[in-house]
C-alpha cells in the first residue's frame, strides 16, 4: 500500500504542498527545505501521518536523523590525487594480480589499497600499502581471469 504524505511548506504568508511516497521521504525533504531557507524569519513545514500524526517544523535541526551524510570525498581530495598519480607515474604500470597492462593488454589500471581503507584507514596515504590493479581484479573478478603473459 502506498501511503502519500502532503508536507505543507510555509514561507511568511506563502503556502505550498508536496507530496511524498512515504514519511521518511517526506523528512529528508523538510531537512533540505529547511536547511535552504534557514535564513528567513517565518517559516514551517508541517505534515500529517496517519502513523505518527501532526508533526510540525521551523528549524533543520529538529530533524537531525534526517541530515545527509557527509559524502565520503577521500577519492577527490587533493592528496589522495597527486599520491594516486604518483604511483601511476612512477611504477610500471602492471596489474599486481593478473600482470595485465594498458598498453599490452588495453585493460584500465587503478590504485588499489593493499589493506583496506575501511579497516586501516592510517595507511590510506602510506605509498607501500598501495598497488595498481587492473579494473576486473579490483572489483574482485580475478578468478574469472586467466593470467595472460
Ligand atoms: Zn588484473
Amino acid at each position: 500500500m502506498e501511503c502519500l504524505i502532503e508536507v505543507r511548506y510555509r514561507i511568511g504568508q506563502s503556502n505550498r504542498t508536496k507530496a511524498y511516497k512515504s514519511e521518511i521521504r517526506a523528512r529528508k525533504g523538510i531537512w533540505k527545505w529547511l536547511k535552504k531557507n534557514e535564513l528567513e524569519p517565518d517559516i514551517n513545514a508541517s505534515y500529517f501521518s496517519p502513523e505518527t500524526g501532526h508533526h510540525s517544523y521551523q528549524s533543520h535541526e529538529q530533524l537531525t536523523d534526517c541530515e545527509p551524510k557527509p559524502v565520503n570525498n577521500f577519492y577527490l581530495s587533493q592528496a589522495w590525487r597527486s599520491l594516486r598519480h604518483q604511483i601511476l607515474t612512477s611504477r610500471p604500470k602492471v596489474c599486481a594480480i593478473c600482470g595485465r597492462s594498458p598498453e599490452i593488454h588495453g585493460v584500465a589500471v587503478e590504485v588499489d589499497h593493499i589493506l583496506p581503507r575501511s579497516k586501516y584507514p592510517e595507511l590510506a596515504l602510506e605509498p607501500n600499502n598501495l598497488q595498481i590493479l587492473c579494473y576486473d581484479c579490483n572489483r574482485g573478478k580475478r578468478d574469472k581471469i586467466v593470467p595472460q603473459t
